[in-house]
């Protein structure tokens, strides 16, 4: 099997394979999207293409301390990174009610 590099999602910190995995980068203004291509340059940070790790990746200080410096997270991120990751069937999980219960344990 080919070895694929893999990225730490900010929300769940799982380590994963990096195809898997949306890029998020910090765009001038501190604003953080959607690197959809992929291959922007400068730091990125990846989440999981899927709402409960991106709400946990928002949580405050998270993209900060990823990035290093202040982050906005920009208005539709949660709906662009979970877009970006639909692209790939195969991404897709189907743990739904796994995600619902590691959201409401991360918010005790
Ligand atoms: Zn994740």
């Amino acid at each position: 099997m080919k070895s694929e590099p893999s990225r730490t999602c900010l929300g769940c910190r799982e380590a994963r394979p990096k195809s898997g995995l949306v890029r998020l980068i910090r765009v001038g203004s501190g604003v953080v999207v959607v690197d959809a291509a992929g291959r922007a340059a400068g730091r990125g940070a990846y989440v999981c293409p899927d709402t409960a790790c991106v709400e946990r990746a928002l949580i405050r200080g998270r993209l900060a301390h990823a990035f290093r410096k202040p982050c906005v997270a920009s208005q539709d991120l949660a709906a662009a990174v979970t877009t970006a990751g639909r692209r790939d069937p195969k991404n897709r999980r189907d743990a739904a009610s796994v995600r619902e219960a590691d959201v409401m344990a991360a918010r005790v």
